[in-house]
């Protein structure tokens, strides 16, 4: 009798050791295939990379910009308004003292106001009030919104005093003049990565990527035309206005994107245009008449 009981408990024993290899088989066999799985789904490592990126713990979240629609409807075409600098980072800095980011916000704010008056699109903001935002962030929260514009605005700042007036900045893969290209440098600095782009796209992206800035591109040159003709009647304008440059703000391949310099914030009188209530209200006319008919053109 006390035979078969001893064999039974080593055949227990033996079952157990068994079991055990069997299930710690079985988690390895998961293990590995599901690595194998995630490696067919996610074969390119620049993806791999962002997704490490958005589980790290402390990484910032953004706030959605609320979009208003006023009148204008669900369906009405919608423009993201972007007022440059922010926070601690205040632009340039005019002879009285002022600060472009101060400048700006005011125009961007009253921008919003008379488009809503005007009915036709609806309306967000990448900042309301005095804050920092990065460059890329500032892309990344308007593309979040499929928007149908993106117009960024500023004010510039040369060495020489006299010059002064407004220009538009579209994107152009080399800057249009001398003074293009040293905005473009202290612009793109300003926002950490500068040569970001599409660097981060595989080949196929980035071919579609481009293929998609080139139609963006045509809606952008389209407002900068509109805007030309309205903003030469109301101010004085910079060199021939429309300039071209590499800028972070205006890389996206996903929505047509204009860069506004509302005047020379270096230039006394013009720091006076752009700081005074008559001034904003000729530059918000100006511009919201030309996005208004530019992206009514276009949905025609
Ligand atoms: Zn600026």
């Amino acid at each position: 009798m006390d035979e078969p009981v001893l064999q039974l408990g080593k055949g227990d024993e033996a079952g157990t050791r068994r079991r055990f290899v069997l299930a710690v088989s079985c988690a390895l066999a998961l293990g590995i295939g599901a690595g194998v799985l995630l490696a067919a789904v996610f074969p390119s490592g620049g993806r791999g990379n962002a997704l490490v990126t958005m589980a790290m713990p402390g990484a910032r979240s953004m706030a959605m910009p609320r979009i208003s629609t006023g009148r204008a409807g669900n369906a009405a075409p919608l423009v993201v308004i972007d007022a440059g600098h922010g926070g601690f980072d205040p632009g340039a800095t005019g002879p009285s003292g002022a600060s472009e980011k101060d400048v700006v916000l005011p125009i961007a704010l009253a921008l919003r106001e008379r488009l809503l008056e005007l009915g036709a699109v609806r309306v967000a903001m990448t900042r309301e009030g005095d804050r920092f935002l990065p460059l890329e962030e500032r892309v990344t929260l308007a593309e979040s919104l499929n928007p149908d514009l993106f117009v960024s605005i500023h004010a510039d700042s040369a060495p020489v005093e006299e010059a002064r007036g407004a220009n538009v900045y579209v994107l152009s893969p080399r800057a249009s003049d001398a003074e293009a290209m040293a905005l473009a440098r202290d612009f793109n600095a300003a926002g950490g990565d500068a040569d970001a782009g599409d660097a981060a796209l595989g080949d196929v992206e980035a071919v579609l990527a481009e293929l998609a800035r080139r139609e963006t591109s045509l809606v952008s040159a389209r407002i900068a035309d509109w805007l030309e003709s309205r903003v030469r009647s109301a101010m004085p304008v910079h060199g021939k206005f429309r300039r071209g440059a590499n800028l972070v703000v205006l890389r996206s391949a996903r929505m047509p994107s204009i860069l506004f310099e509302a005047g020379y914030i270096s230039n006394a009188e013009d720091a006076e245009r752009i700081g005074s209530e008559a001034g904003r209200k000729a530059i918000v006319n100006a511009m919201a008449g030309a996005i208004t008919a530019g992206l009514l053109a276009d949905a025609r």
